[in-house]
């Protein structure tokens, strides 16, 4: 008996039955960036684990217990991504992309890895879409980086999502949140969770988004990060929420949201689904002005979001939003006898190739199972090829729902059928 495999636990297949769906989000994720102005990047999905340890960082889960890590054949050691923005500013420095000035904008699309317990909306494959700007530190960008968020989830016919903003402000404002953090924390530690207890040194900022209801409740009042901004950051986060404003993109300031990973800065904003559950985050995303330093390049600002597929995917399904249009053949081909099927191949080849989306059964003979061939794939219309027809060099053509049927001299055929379709 021959061994039968199942993919690995939290991934899946994508079939045909949804892959179109796939596309379709694929297709509109590009359109709108070709709107603003962002050009595709595409990077390995493995790399040099040093390249998400340094920048992701030592306090963030991914790195601390979700990276599925490995060695090559010369000891090397790698990382299949958790994450895109790491792997596109090691790029942007290596290949000078920045050289110009100006902006960089780039998008990416592609699966990302992280090994963390499966659970509805959590994969340890997943597929990412995600936009960089890199150049600046405008208040302006921050805003067009929402925008684009904003612009795709609403073209895609979503209506029920929201987008929640905040400033965790920057290393100069930090320094007395983080105090003041440590200082409220401290005396309640023995009531928090391990990972919370471990983070109060690394990152105490992380403890305010601990998903731990005991956790949760302590943080509930503790001190708010948005009275601790320093000028340059609340006047900077001011002009965010102005030119959202000025977009009429409604918006809510959360000043819980931190964002898990230790490269952010300033602006973090995330666009949540309520009625996703427990994974309920669409988008994340923020600025991470340092980052590009860190990788050795000189000082840029930048900014960015990802979101994922399936909780995309998820969400329209929810909202019984469209797809687009179910891929299927415009017209079948129905063929009596050798000789129909010898002009078949050439007829069939001549519409596909004139942009006409044909099919045809060759494993089917009799008129019956042929007719039933072509009502199974719901085509618009069925062309019936007989003794008849291939005497008179024409063609019948078949309307699938009226049942209507004309003959079609055979060399208008394509032309005619363009007309129809177009
Ligand atoms: P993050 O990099 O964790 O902020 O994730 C950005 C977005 O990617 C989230 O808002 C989700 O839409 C998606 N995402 C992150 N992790 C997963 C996962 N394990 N499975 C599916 N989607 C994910």
């Amino acid at each position: 008996m021959a061994e039968k495999y199942s993919v690995p636990r939290g991934t899946f297949d994508i079939l045909p039955a949804d892959s179109y769906k796939w596309q379709y989000v694929k297709k509109v994720f590009s359109e709108v960036a070709a709107q603003f102005n962002f050009q595709e990047i595409v990077t390995p999905i493995f790399e040099q684990t040093d390249v998400f340890e340094r920048s992701v960082g030592g306090s963030s889960d991914i790195v601390q217990k979700e990276m599925y890590r490995f060695q090559d054949k010369k000891g090397r050691n790698f990382a299949l991504r958790p994450e895109g923005t790491a792997p596109v500013v090691r790029s942007f420095v290596e290949n000078n992309l920045g050289m110009t000035g100006g902006n960089t904008k780039l998008f990416y699309l592609g699966p990302m890895f992280r090994y963390d317990r499966p659970q509805k909306g959590r994969y340890r494959q997943f597929y990412q879409y995600g936009i960089e700007n890199i150049g600046s530190d405008n208040p302006f960008i921050d805003a067009e980086i929402i925008a684009f968020g904003y612009a795709f989830l609403s073209k895609l016919g979503l209506k029920n999502f929201e987008l929640e903003i905040n400033s965790i402000g920057c290393s100069n404002c930090s320094k007395d949140y983080n105090q003041a953090l440590v200082e409220y924390f401290t005396p309640n530690l023995d009531k928090m969770c391990s990972d919370c207890n471990e983070r109060i040194n690394k990152n105490p900022k992380r403890l305010l988004d601990c998903k731990v209801p005991s956790c949760k409740e302590i943080a509930k009042d503790a001190p708010n990060m948005l009275e601790y901004l320093d000028e340059d950051c609340r006047t900077h986060f001011a002009q965010v929420q102005e030119y959202l404003n000025l977009m009429n993109i409604p918006f809510k300031v959360n000043p819980r949201i931190v964002r898990g990973l230790d490269y952010y800065n300033k602006t973090a904003f995330e666009f949540l689904d309520n009625n996703l559950g427990a994974q309920n985050a669409l988008i994340g995303g923020g600025r991470y002005n340092g980052l590009v330093e860190q990788f050795g390049g000189k000082d840029t600002p930048g900014i960015g979001f990802a979101g994922g597929f399936e909780r995309l995917l998820l969400s329209m399904e929810t909202e019984g939003v469209s797809f687009g249009e179910e891929p299927k053949p415009n017209v079948f081909i129905v063929a009596i006898g050798e000789k129909a099927k010898q002009l078949t191949a050439k007829l069939l080849f001549d519409l596909r190739t004139n942009g006409i989306k044909a099919e045809y059964n060759p494993d089917k003979e009799s008129l019956k199972a042929q007719m039933k061939a072509a009502d199974k794939e719901k085509t618009r219309f069925t062309l019936i090829l007989g003794e008849d027809e291939i005497a008179k060099n024409s063609i019948i053509l078949k309307e699938m729902i009226s049942g209507e049927q004309q003959e079609i001299p055979r060399e208008k055929l394509v032309t005619f059928l363009q007309d129809k379709l177009r």
